[in-house]
């Protein structure tokens, strides 16, 4: 069997090459684009090779695997970030280990993860996920805040004690008018961070594209990419 570490590695250097490519391509430098490897589903042990290789930025979905994965790498220099639906009952957790939340998408929770940055003397970044599945006042169905929600959303974030307002996120979406149009929905949430950088210029991290459409995510201006899959396998289970 092929050792874990040459096989993360070889992935690792094709997603290199994949990013590179689209920098290439879209007339940007490769510096502007930062690799941030999804570990969801995968060990801690997985996770310490990718630091030995070179990652880190990893990121996580749900509390309950990310927490004690965290705690066992906590001797990494990584910065953790959570990307999935968070319920307020799992704040005090993640601000335990997370330099950003970049699902950000109603008030309550930035009243939450506000209270507890500020009680474990921590700044937290945070991005408002973007659900451009919703309508312009709506809600994605996997998270997410329509794209009218923005602005106030980021105002609030921006104002809250012991939070930093980074930017934006989004998944491409399945359903919508943006389905299979991920260059466009890409595009949108671009168009989308240049509204919110005239208030909140610091707030320029654009974080989109995932394993299959990453190249589309950087020919649109993103600067980060989460990619999962390519790096590490198809996950065992869903997450
Ligand atoms: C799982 C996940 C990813 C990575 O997806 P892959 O297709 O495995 O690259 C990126 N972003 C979010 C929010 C995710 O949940």
């Amino acid at each position: 069997m092929k050792d874990r570490k040459d096989e993360l590695a070889e992935n690792l250097a094709k997603v290199e090459r994949r990013i590179a490519a689209a920098c290439t391509a879209a007339g940007r430098k490769r510096e502007e684009v930062t690799l941030i490897v999804v570990t969801k589903t995968y060990p801690a042990s997985d996770v310490r090779i990718l630091a030995e290789l070179g990652v880190r930025h990893v990121a996580e979905n749900r509390d309950q695997d990310a927490a004690p994965k965290a705690a066992a790498c906590s001797d990494l220099p990584l910065t953790w970030h959570f990307v999935g639906q968070l319920q307020t009952n799992k704040v005090r957790s993640v601000v335990g280990y997370a330099g950003s939340v970049q699902s950000v998408d109603r008030a309550r929770l930035v009243t939450a993860l506000s209270k507890e940055a500020v009680r474990q003397e921590r700044e937290l970044g945070c991005l408002i996920q973007v659900a451009l599945d919703a309508d312009e006042s709506g809600r994605g169905e996997r998270g997410g805040v329509g794209p009218g929600g923005i602005e106030e959303l980021g105002e609030l974030v921006a104002r809250a004690p012991g939070l930093r307002l980074d930017g934006l996120m989004t998944v491409a979406p399945l359903t919508g008018p943006y389905a299979g149009r991920e260059l466009a929905a890409f595009e949108r949430l671009m168009d989308l961070s240049t509204d919110l950088r005239r208030a909140h210029p610091a707030a320029n991290m654009v974080s989109a594209g995932m394993s299959a459409d990453l190249e589309q995510a950087v020919a649109a201006g993103a600067t980060h990419v989460r990619v999962g899959t390519s790096v590490l396998g198809v996950r065992p289970r869903l997450g």
